[in-house]
């Protein structure tokens, strides 16, 4: 499927967006941050959960206290990462601008969690009756120019060797269970990148890698991946490190470097044997 087919099938799903009234004040930072676009490495980031900004119409969400500090905003520590990643690879960088709680990036347009009204046992009051105007402004405001601006910069590099990577953090615990593995690698119906990508972790120590742990990529939950990636043939994986070790920005440099060293171990391993099927 074209990526303007592609794009259709979800975008043009919402034409009540179209005249969904404005979400964000022209001096807020945009839905979305795109760092050095033109990147030489064969592969874009993307980090839907970067930021726990919330648009100044939202007042916060009603939120108190430093609930917007928490992971249920975000993901703390993913941007910094993400961040490192694409100067240490020259990689292409997209990152959601805004929280997750006034809209999921990586939830379906139909997901009950796209906008959440609780999180981890946290109501969140902004959220709660929304009308169908507040929703689509959502939608128009923060979820379509983010998922607009993936969509667009894999239109213009076309490119059957590209890996689309997508950078998550997690709490280590939640709901009361720990979660055992340092990172996670995910993936839904194309296991190549991850198969790989595990592979090339392991040979640097001994590393708990999480194996769709604590998270898997699935349709009814995930959108950015079966979008992006799976529906365009592109090869994918979502990696997922656990909050505590990605804290202190000495954390996140150990983190970057062991992610690419990983990437740069898949990259000779796709080149010599073509494991991942892919030219280049
Ligand atoms: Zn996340």
């Amino acid at each position: 499927m074209t990526g303007e087919a592609h794009w259709g099938a979800w975008s043009h799903a919402q034409p009540e967006a179209a005249t969904a009234p404005a979400l964000l004040d022209p001096d807020e930072a945009s839905a979305f941050a795109m760092v050095n676009p033109e990147g030489r490495a064969n592969a874009l980031l993307v980090c839907d959960h970067a930021s726990n900004r919330v648009p100044r119409r939202l007042a916060g969400l009603g939120l108190t206290g430093d609930l917007l500090q928490r992971h249920i905003a975000w993901d703390p520590g993913a941007a910094a990462v993400a961040r490192g990643l694409a100067v240490r690879l020259d990689a292409p960088l997209i990152l959601g601008g805004y929280s997750r709680l006034a809209i999921d990036l990586n939830r379906p347009l139909a997901s009950p969690e796209l906008i959440p009204e609780q999180s981890d046992g946290v109501s969140i009051p902004g959220n709660l009756g929304l009308t169908a105007a507040e929703r689509s402004a959502r939608i128009a405001g923060l979820f379509l120019p983010y998922h607009r601006a993936i969509a667009r910069w894999l239109d213009a590099h076309p490119d059957p060797g590209l890996r689309l990577i997508s950078l998550h953090s997690f709490t280590p615990t939640l709901a009361g269970l720990s979660r055992p593995w340092p990172v996670g690698l995910a993936y839904g119906r194309d296991a190549r990148l991850a198969g790989l990508l595990r592979q090339a972790l392991a040979r640097h120590g001994d590393l708990l890698i999480g194996d769709n742990q604590p998270y898997a990529i699935e349709d009814e939950y995930d959108f950015t991946l079966p979008t992006h990636g799976e529906r365009r043939g592109i090869a994918h994986v979502m990696i997922e490190i656990r909050q505590d070790g990605i804290a202190a920005p000495a954390q996140v440099a150990a983190w970057v470097e062991r992610l690419a060293q990983a990437y740069e171990g898949v990259g000779k391993a796709s080149r010599g044997g073509g494991e991942l099927g892919l030219a280049g």
